[in-house]
């Protein structure tokens, strides 16, 4: 099997596919320009001479298809668009990677494998454009806002149902693209960290758990307007010593359950040297790959502020400004994937995403869904001095490809272990 499989080739294909849509400052392939068109024509050549099936479906994501014995699909995805002046592997890697292994399983299987095997390329994984990330996913899962999406518009005044008219894609038929899904049994994404986790552990490889949960609030604490001079400490009803206690308090909330908050943003009012705080906002983001964890620390943050209100004679308001559901990844497929890493490498870690993947709309859409990630050497990602090493990528797509093997098996078996 290792002989079928040339993860060399896919680091050539990365360098073709850097010197074609390129230039000085980084990638330039920005989803639905023509250097994207470009790419995409590019990528549909990496296909050649296989017996595959290809096709755009209503979002613009584009479909590469080997039929199996059985028409439950493992797919694997990628996103060959890019930020502007982005890195030379975020995205591309985990397309070019299923290239690699759909090639190995058809030859593998003579062309026909038990199950179907498909590589998808999401578009606008990015939002470069529009301010909207995994767009062509969304729309694929079905949790697409359509009515905030058709709004939307770029810098030059452009809409986005009007860009994607440009490039053949109606704008209110993207969402047939859950078509698409009917047969999925599995998806498996490869990407470049973009963080220092595997880097600072020394670490080629990593299985992911899945995508935080985010919990976004504003919190006002309101007390006095009062004379610096003539009021005394005790008389005070100070805004600013809730909110500063809640500074602190976060830490111990973070640690007990385990995940992150931070205090972004502090305004007071009326903000001048002479005054007690008359009213002070602060924002309050926190995360956790577990649901009931995610709401204990929330819960663990009002009691707090009311608690620090009520001890500094203070009013507390919250206000929700934004959230989204961790999405945990299949366990069955972690499982595999750690088993693929170790098998590859040695030793395989298991961390989870800050960042949100077109992994997680598929985890959202109820398809069975891992991801694994490669080493990002600076932990830089979005920029042209993204790199990995060269082993590193040849391990990860080797490792990926054992991974693809064992879900293939593993969908035979009826997603069963
Ligand atoms: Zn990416």
């Amino acid at each position: 099997m290792a002989s079928l499989l040339d993860p060399r080739r896919t680091i050539r294909e990365l360098e073709e596919l850097r010197a074609l849509t390129g230039d000085e400052h980084g990638a330039q392939r920005v989803a639905f320009t023509p250097t994207w068109l470009e790419a995409r024509a590019w990528l549909r050549r990496r296909f050649d001479g296989l017996p595959v099936e290809m096709h755009d479906d209503a979002a613009g994501n584009f479909w590469a298809t080997l039929e199996g014995e059985s028409d439950r699909a493992l797919v694997i995805g990628g996103h060959i668009d890019s930020v502007p002046n982005g890195g030379w592997l975020d995205g591309c890697l985990g397309t070019l990677a299923g290239v690699e292994v759909l090639r190995r399983v058809a030859a593998q299987h003579g062309g026909r494998p038990p199950v179907t095997v498909r590589v998808v390329d999401w578009a606008d994984e990015e939002g470069a454009r529009f301010g909207k990330s995994l767009f062509g996913s969304s729309a694929c899962s079905g949790s697409l806002d359509r009515d905030e999406a058709r709004r939307l518009v770029d810098k030059q005044g452009i809409a986005l149902p009007a860009a994607l008219r440009a490039v053949g894609i109606d704008f209110d038929r993207v969402t047939d693209s859950h078509r698409e899904l009917a047969t999925a049994a599995a998806y498996q994404e490869l990407h470049i960290e973009q963080g220092p986790v595997l880097l600072d552990l020394d670490l080629p490889l990593g299985a992911v758990l899945g995508t935080f949960g985010v919990e976004r609030h504003a919190i006002t604490f309101r007390g006095q307007a009062a004379h610096s001079g003539s009021t005394p400490m005790n008389r005070r009803r100070d805004a600013f010593l809730a909110a500063a206690r809640m500074g602190q308090e976060i830490y111990p909330i973070a640690a007990q359950a385990g995940g992150v908050c931070t205090i972004g943003s502090c305004t007071t009012k009326p903000g001048i040297v002479t005054s007690v705080v008359e009213e002070c906002r602060i924002t309050l983001d926190q995360r956790h790959l577990d649901p009931a964890a995610l709401a204990g620390m929330l819960a663990a943050a009002r009691a707090a502020a009311d608690r620090f209100a009520a001890e500094g004679r203070v009013g507390v308001a919250w206000e929700r400004l934004w959230q989204i559901e961790p999405l945990p990844f299949h366990p069955a497929l972690i499982a595999l994937c750690d088993e693929a890493i170790r098998e590859t490498c040695g030793v395989s870690h298991r961390l989870p995403s800050g960042p949100l993947h077109d992994a997680a709309e598929m985890a959202r859409a109820g398809v069975p869904t891992v991801m694994m990630f490669v080493q990002s050497l600076h932990g830089i990602s979005h920029n042209k001095i993204e790199d990995t090493r060269r082993e590193h990528l040849e391990q990860a797509v080797a490792a990926f490809d054992r991974l693809a093997d064992k879900v293939v098996a593993w969908i035979g078996r009826g997603n069963r272990p």
